[in-house]
């Protein structure tokens, strides 16, 4: 039982378990698969600071956005295999090229996402890409801490839970912020790996091929590509696709997600990115960029200004957009997804097999959508 805050409300941010001194809290699986923390009681000296760091327990401290940016990488290559126009990328770049460490997420060879860090621009390459699952943090709040410790300048892009976790545990931990970047996404909410692994084995044995990478998107659809090395062994677009249509259903979201304390216009980072869909109904931006994809920036503090100014010098287009435009049309920064009926039956059925729920629950939806894909051919 999780006894550091309600289990609902729980994020799996793991900022309890970065913080403990004795090491005696784990993650476990629920039954959903959803990371919860767990106290062994024998190693506990009940020093209260899991309660003081979780997220939960305290006023959330949020900052009002300052600007909007339309912006996109001018290496084609970088846009075409990001997922919309390729912002963390130039990030990344850019923080690199400056000495900071920089902080990402990116599945290991068991497909397992986690996050990790790298000082090497090569190494940072597999950050690239919206993973569509709950990534574990580890011990990289206790990391970001050490470097800073050290005058070592960081960036760290996560989920805006994760950025909360890792605010909280330098706040608790009393560790100057100064040399830290943080850069969260605008956020639909998270599955757990578990659902994820148990589709990728569902169609690893379906295609009778190991799967060693996935990714979910192309800049303007949703595709699931799984791939062995560099091969392609499956795409499936978003109709037949059990997994990205019951993620945009919200059907498997945590149970946080669906009371996001996070979708708001106000953040918890310095600098916020997205999608930037309030920009499609632009007719000044031609339909080639739109295809493309355009990310969306927000600027929230003076320090994510002075970064995003000086990784605007190269190969990069912004452009300035209203604040409005931003928040108008992206739902996430106005709102949490919705629960819904599908999402009920889904999480009342479950007993351990994403595939076959799924196939039960969403059998007729899945049908509707193939056929009017049939005729829009
Ligand atoms: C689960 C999830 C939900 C999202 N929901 C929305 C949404 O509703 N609206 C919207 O506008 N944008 C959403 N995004 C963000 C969007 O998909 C793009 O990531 C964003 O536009 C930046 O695109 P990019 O081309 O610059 O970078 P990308 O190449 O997509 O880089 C993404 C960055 O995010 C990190 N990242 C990827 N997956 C995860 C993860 N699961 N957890 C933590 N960090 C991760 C990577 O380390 C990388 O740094 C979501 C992303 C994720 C991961
Ligand atoms: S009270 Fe202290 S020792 Fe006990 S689980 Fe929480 S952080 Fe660890
Ligand atoms: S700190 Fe994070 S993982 Fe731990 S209980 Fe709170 S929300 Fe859950
Ligand atoms: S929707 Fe909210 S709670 Fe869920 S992963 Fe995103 S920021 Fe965290």
């Amino acid at each position: 039982m999780n006894k550091i805050c309600k289990e609902e409300e729980c994020t799996g941010c793991m900022a309890c378990y970065n913080i403990c001194p004795k090491n005696c809290i784990t993650m476990e699986y629920n039954k959903y698969g959803e990371l919860q923390p767990k106290i062994d009681e024998s190693k506990c000296i009940h020093c209260n600071l899991c309660r003081k760091v979780c997220p939960n327990n305290s006023p959330i401290n949020k900052n009002t956005p300052v600007t909007a940016f339309a912006t996109w990488s001018k290496d084609e290559n970088d846009r075409k295999t990001s997922t919309s126009g390729a912002v963390a990328s130039i990030l990344y770049k850019e923080a690199i090229d400056n000495g900071y460490i920089v902080f990402g997420t990116s599945f290991d060879e068991n497909l397992i996402l986690k996050h990790s860090y790298t000082d090497n621009k090569e190494e940072a390459l597999k950050y690239k890409g919206s993973k569509y699952c709950q990534s574990d943090i580890g011990k990289n709040y206790e990391n970001v801490g050490r470097f800073l410790k050290e005058d070592k300048k960081i960036i760290f892009i996560g989920t805006p839970c994760q950025i909360q976790g890792l605010n909280k545990y330098l706040e608790v931990k009393n560790i100057d912020k100064e040399n830290l970047i943080t850069v969260d996404l605008v956020c639909h909410g998270v599955p757990s790996q578990q659902y994820l692994t148990n589709y990728i084995n569902y169609l690893e044995k379906k295609y009778k091929r190991k799967a060693t990478n996935v990714s979910f998107r192309d800049s303007e659809n949703y595709v699931l590509k799984l791939f062995n090395e560099n091969e392609l062994i499956c795409s499936i677009t978003k109709d037949r696709d059990l997994y990205a249509t019951a993620f945009l259903l919200a059907m498997l979201q945590r149970e946080s997600c669906l009371d996001c304390k996070y979708a708001t216009s106000n953040r918890v980072s310095d600098i916020t990115i997205g999608d930037f869909w309030g920009i499609q109904n632009d007719d000044k931006i031609n339909d080639e960029e739109k295809h493309k994809g355009i990310s969306l920036v927000l600027v929230n503090t003076q320090k994510g200004n002075d970064f995003f100014n000086k990784c605007t010098s190269n190969n990069v287009f912004y452009e300035e957009r209203k604040l409005e435009e931003a928040i108008n049309g992206s739902v996430h920064l106005r709102r949490p997804s919705k629960r819904n009926e599908f999402r009920k039956k889904f999480r009342k059925q479950y007993k351990g097999d994403f595939t076959s729920t799924a196939k039960k629950v969403l059998r007729i939806k899945m049908l509707k959508q193939l056929v009017r894909a049939y005729l829009k051919k």
